[in-house]
């Protein structure tokens, strides 16, 4: 290794890379297959591609492209602000919203602090803390989801940040909102509590609540919403942040002045009129979940019942399975990195998609 490798800090050099969703283009490449037969089930995008309102407005701002964005967001804020009834000053707009929970472990963590994650929780969580040179405190799942009495207890003196995933990714499961609010009310005010709502889009009304203004009552709660799954415009990279305002101001403090385009600007705006586009994205999903899971159960397979956009399913083997997906032009995501070696977690896709899937399966398992 080059010298000045060697030198950098040892919690960057132990960071394992993120490993994303393989891409169609490149399994057509390796396995010789046309792009259009393959099935990405992969990386919990919107099967329904993005809203026609988002795509229009995309076109519009092309015009501008020659152009810096609005480096403060003025007009998404402001369409945010209506949405979620909050003050300008509680947002932070991120490059999708990891951006937004990278600026929170960059705020708030440094070597000497630790940050409190769950076992399978979002990949993200470990990633940010360990590359703020900050400890892992990791606490075992229940029935693969988070345990928030054993996390509250897990704070120590030297806790920033509390990492909640809410679902979680990849495991699908909700802690309830009142588990949530409980242990807002047992953790020490100096401890960040982060709500990562990736997901909420796609809940049913009743789990559902207005976490952005319980920050009245605890101001060191951080909600984190994307564009990216139920808005379908991952490729964009939109999403942002609700805090109090001063924890906002110092996330805007160390964000990149431009972070997000103006492409995506104007596209999240349209985006988030479309509420017609976000209840279908919804009826497809539960429509898609309800197929996967009664073609799980047909072929004898555990999964964990899931509120995300995708579920992780039992097959044993997940890497040989993962492979034999792969050939047959199926793209699921293997989650062993996540201490999952027996599931596959698979994004719900279209009717036909689905049905792919549980073809291929039923294949692989039986090869
Ligand atoms: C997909 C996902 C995100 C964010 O993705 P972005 O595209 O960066 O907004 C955040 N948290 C969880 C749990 C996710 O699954």
């Amino acid at each position: 290794m080059i010298d000045a490798c060697e030198l950098s800090p040892s919690y960057i050099r132990s960071i394992a890379p993120y490993q994303p969703g393989k891409p169609t283009s490149e399994l057509a490449r390796e396995m010789g297959l046309e792009e259009t037969s393959i099935v990405k089930l992969a990386s919990n995008e919107n099967p329904l591609g993005l809203s026609t309102l988002a795509q229009r407005a995309i076109e519009q701002a092309i015009d501008e492209l020659a152009r810096y964005p609005d480096g403060s967001g003025f007009e998404l804020k402001r369409a945010l602000c209506e949405r979620y009834n909050v003050d300008a000053a509680q947002l932070v707009l991120g490059n999708g919203s990891n951006d937004v929970l990278e600026l929170v472990a960059r705020v708030f963590l440094a070597p000497g602090t630790s940050a409190v994650f769950a076992q399978h929780a979002f990949a993200v969580y470990p990633l940010a803390t360990q590359a703020a040179g900050a400890s892992l405190v990791e606490v075992p799942a229940r029935d693969f989801g988070h345990d928030l009495d054993a996390m509250a207890a897990a704070v120590r003196e030297d806790t920033r940040v509390l990492w909640i995933a809410n679902p979680n990714n990849p495991t699908g499961t909700l802690v309830r909102p009142q588990a949530v609010r409980s242990l807002l009310e047992r953790v020490p005010p100096w401890v960040m509590v982060v709500l990562d709502e990736a997901y909420n889009e796609y809940l049913p009304d009743a789990l559902r609540v207005d976490t952005p203004h319980w920050i009245e009552q605890f101001p060191n709660l951080v909600v984190t919403r994307t564009f990216s799954k139920a808005y379908g415009l991952a490729g964009l990279r939109v999403g942002f942040a609700i805090a109090h305002p001063d924890v906002a101001d110092l996330m805007n403090r160390v964000r990149q002045p431009f972070n997000v385009g103006s492409l995506g600007q104007a596209a999240a705006i349209a985006a988030l009129s479309d509420n017609a586009f976000v209840a279908k994205s919804r009826a497809v999903n539960d429509a898609g979940m309800r197929q996967l899971t009664e073609g799980f159960k047909r072929l004898k397979l555990d999964y964990i019942p899931s509120y995300g956009n995708f579920v992780s399913v039992r097959v044993g083997a997940g890497a040989r399975v993962y492979q034999q997906l792969l050939r047959a032009g199926v793209i699921v995501r293997p989650v062993a990195a996540y201490g999952m070696p027996e599931f596959l977690r698979v994004s719900i896709g279209l009717e036909h998609e689905n049905a792919r899937l549980l073809d291929a399966l039923l294949s692989a398992l039986h090869a």
